[in-house]
């Protein structure tokens, strides 16, 4: 029986984003980073997602600028709005919170969002430079995995990582993050055969799926570091909804060597990544610093 180290990502964002805090206090000189967050749609997580985003921003001492919009708005329309954002000069970092309407297609909105506001690390630019070893604006999630992997493994050279999920949003770039530490990547899928004995190689396991509990405790080797970027609610037994990860937390205990929790692991380390970035990009666009 291993004893489990909980990864507290809670407690590692609130320093984290306290240290921010601190920079941008050091920036006022050259102004203030602004970040812009656009939400089309009435979604209730995606609402309390943009709410908790600019509270943040806010706190941090960085200017918040959220653009709520009707689901009905046209892609033309959300178009012309991020135009104008890339235009602002008020405006450091511009979040298009997703999922959009059927009706606006992200792959082309995204497409337009200035690459040195992309704050997000969606576009085609920052994923090509992220995968070419460039400097690049990189995907909030997979960089907020890395900083809590790196508290706990601060080598991890030579180490075999397991992805699973390949979304562009968390798994690709978890994996290009991965190998620029010299892991050895696997990257599984639905397609993937066997993926439980993948995972039982893993020296560091990354869970990116949507399915609660998919990761048994016997998928998991002996003393791995074991993040769990999955946010699923489910019913619990008194009919209530709760938070639960990919990874079956109760089994892994006592078998991973480190795990994060969920909530209160990769979750808030997400929002400081997005600050992180929104002070990245108003460093770079001010010529204080490189991207
Ligand atoms: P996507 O739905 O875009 O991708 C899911 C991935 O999981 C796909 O690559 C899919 O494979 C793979 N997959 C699905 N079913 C299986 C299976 N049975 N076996 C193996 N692989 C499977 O999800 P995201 O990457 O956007 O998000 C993943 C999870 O992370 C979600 O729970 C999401 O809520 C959460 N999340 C959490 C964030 C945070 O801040 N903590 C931020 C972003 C996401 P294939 O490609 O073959 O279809």
């Amino acid at each position: 029986m291993t004893e489990s180290k909980i990864i507290d990502g809670k407690a590692f964002a609130e320093k984290f984003c306290g240290e921010i805090a601190a920079e941008v206090a050091t920036l006022k000189p050259h102004g203030t980073p602004g970040l812009a967050v656009v939400l089309v749609g009435e979604d209730p997580a995606s609402a309390v997602y943009v709410r908790n985003k600019g509270r943040q921003t806010v706190a941090a001492g960085m200017n918040s600028f959220e653009h709520r919009l009707p689901a009905s708005l046209s892609e033309d329309d959300l178009i012309a709005l991020i135009g104008q954002l890339n235009r602002d000069d008020s405006v450091h970092g511009i979040l298009v919170q997703l999922p959009l309407p059927p009706q606006i297609s992200a792959d082309r909105v995204l497409a337009v969002i200035d690459p040195a506001k992309d704050v997000d690390g969606f576009h085609v630019v920052n994923a090509g430079r992220l995968a070419t070893g460039l400097p690049a604006l990189v995907p909030c999630t997979p960089q907020g995995c890395m900083m809590l992997l790196k508290s706990v493994i601060p080598d991890m050279s030579g180490l075999k990582a397991v992805v699973i999920g390949r979304s562009n949003i968390v798994g690709k770039p978890m994996a290009q993050l991965l190998l620029q530490q010299n892991c050895t990547v696997v990257m599984a899928h639905s397609r993937t055969r066997n993926i439980a004995e993948e995972c039982r190689q893993a020296d560091i396991l990354i869970a990116a799926v949507g399915r609660p509990r998919m990761i048994r405790g016997d998928w998991i080797k002996p003393g791995a570091a074991v993040i769990d970027v999955g946010i699923n609610r489910v019913d619990n037994e008194n009919g209530k909804s709760k938070l639960v990860g990919d990874v079956a937390f109760d089994e892994a205990l006592g078998v991973a060597g480190y795990i994060t929790p969920v909530p209160g692991g990769v979750g808030p380390m997400t929002i400081a990544c997005l600050l992180q970035n929104t002070a990245i990009a108003f460093k770079a666009q001010r010529k204080l610093e490189q991207a």
